[in-house]
């Protein structure tokens, strides 16, 4: 029977031993105390934070290890459990009296009982979630300085979800839209904006979404009371875990002062450029026809007869002059001469080619500059506009006729060389009776 109790007795202690074991590897601080708040047991790991050995923990209570009057947790919670006999588990923050080092726990306290459910101790587990907590502690004092900054940025701030409902909008945003950030969030553009006015912002957003890059341009916002703010935003995309773009971080500034004078400048910019057209196009335009001027027709000669110089093409021109017309003046008046003078010159342009230039060459002689055309297509050119004045029925004069004379270019020609065999060639058609044409060179 002793021999029976005896192996009993050491397969408990074996027991006992090997709980003790697991208990010195669980990975928690694991401890029993009494209904005094005196140890009765600890683990290794609770023996290491004490740095006392088992034998010097049991025995000793809390003030003993922890610096008690400012590890308040600790206190309360052993209370409740042994006082009112409750289950307690929640995170303790216990400042080690050897190092004054604070550490959180969560904690799990629950009463001891005999077997007539009185309290006679209490057992706890804690796990040291110091590195949890200071990490949380970390990444809150972090969005506290992200917000302060974000709240003082001189900026529109604000993210958006894919249907384009805010996710988020600093105070300067809200302000914008004479609201708390509260009352944005959730909300779309239109939702949020209505009252404020009108918005263009879904275009930008929309390309994002359908790019997935970061897109950036000028915004601009119509408030109610008429005015037009610009804003220029730059929204960068935002993915979820998937790696699938879900939203977006956008900042924009207010540029409606630049882009006021930006648009001011660009207004007198083309002012100044169509004044100057204006201004050029006086200045080669001959006042009483309309048509180009000798300093035109001097510009494009010279044009043609460079271009025909570097290449084996050739290029016409084309003098003429109004037959008798001395006698329109001396016989309807100057008035009905000027008008003469201009219907022929509406005559020429409208039956020459588009790259053909019509100028006045000066009183009642005109030049035709003929890129790219031979003496023929010149001839024929001269001998159709002859025609065309032939056949005319002018107001008051009724019948006009001119002379003309015709040249194309040769190697080595000159644009004055040019201009005097035309012009040889015109008084060549005057001779022979007018209303002639006449090619130098026939
Ligand atoms: P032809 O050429 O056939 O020999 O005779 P024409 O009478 O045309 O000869 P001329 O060259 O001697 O005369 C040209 C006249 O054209 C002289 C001038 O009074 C007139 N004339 C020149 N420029 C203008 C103008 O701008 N308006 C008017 N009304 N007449 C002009
Ligand atoms: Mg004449
Ligand atoms: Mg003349």
């Amino acid at each position: 029977m002793n021999k029976k109790l005896e192996e009993e007795n050491q397969k408990l202690t074996r027991q006992v031993q090997s709980l003790k074991e697991t208990l010195d590897h669980i990975g928690a601080y694991v401890f029993m105390k009494d209904s005094e708040g005196c140890y009765t047991f600890a683990n290794k790991l609770v023996c290491e934070l004490f740095e006392h050995s088992l034998d010097e923990i049991v025995g000793q209570d809390d003030s003993k290890f922890f610096a008690l009057d400012i590890s308040d947790d600790l206190k309360q919670n052993d209370r409740v459990v042994l006082e009112q006999g409750k289950t307690i588990e929640n995170v303790e923050r216990n400042i080690i009296a050897s190092t004054g080092e604070t550490r959180y726990y969560m904690a799990v306290k629950k009463p001891l009982k005999d077997k007539d459910g009185n309290i006679i101790g209490m057992y706890g587990v804690s796990t040291d979630i110091t590195e949890r907590k200071q990490m949380e502690l970390e990444i809150r004092r972090k969005n506290e300085l992200l917000n302060s900054i974000l709240s003082n940025l001189d900026a529109f701030v604000y993210m958006k979800d894919k249907d384009y409902r805010f996710l988020y909008v600093n105070e300067k945003t809200a302000a914008l839209f004479g609201k708390d950030p509260a009352d944005i969030i959730g909300k779309t553009d239109e939702e949020a904006v209505s009252e404020a006015g009108n918005s263009e912002f879904r275009e930008m957003d929309e390309k994002l979404f359908l790019t997935g890059e970061k897109q950036e341009g000028e915004e601009t916002l119509e408030l109610a009371n008429g005015d037009v703010r610009y804003y220029w935003s730059t929204k960068i995309p935002l993915k979820d875990e998937q790696g699938a773009v879900s939203s977006f971080i956008g900042f924009s500034t207010d540029i409606t002062e630049l882009s006021l004078l930006r648009n001011r400048l660009e207004q007198q910019v083309q002012e100044e450029i169509i004044k100057r057209l204006k201004h050029e196009r006086l200045a080669i335009t001959d006042p009483l026809t309309g048509i180009y001027n000798r300093l035109k027709l001097d510009e494009v000669l010279e044009q043609e007869w460079q271009r025909a110089k570097r290449s084996s093409q050739t290029f016409g021109i084309i003098l003429l002059d109004v037959d008798y017309f001395k006698h329109v003046n001396d016989t309807c008046g100057h008035q009905t001469g000027d008008k003469t003078l201009i219907e022929i010159a509406r005559l020429l342009k409208n039956n020459v080619r588009e790259i053909d230039t019509v100028g006045r060459w000066g009183g009642e002689e005109f030049l035709i500059v003929c890129p790219d055309t031979d003496r023929e297509g010149t001839t024929h050119l001269a001998e159709k506009l002859r025609t065309v004045i032939e056949q005319h029925k002018f107001p008051v004069v009724t019948h006009k006729t001119a002379s003309f004379g015709v040249t194309t270019y040769k190697d080595g020609d000159t644009i004055n060389e040019m201009v005097s065999r035309a012009d040889v060639a015109l008084y060549k058609a005057k001779g022979s009776g007018r209303n002639q044409v006449e090619a130098s060179g026939k």
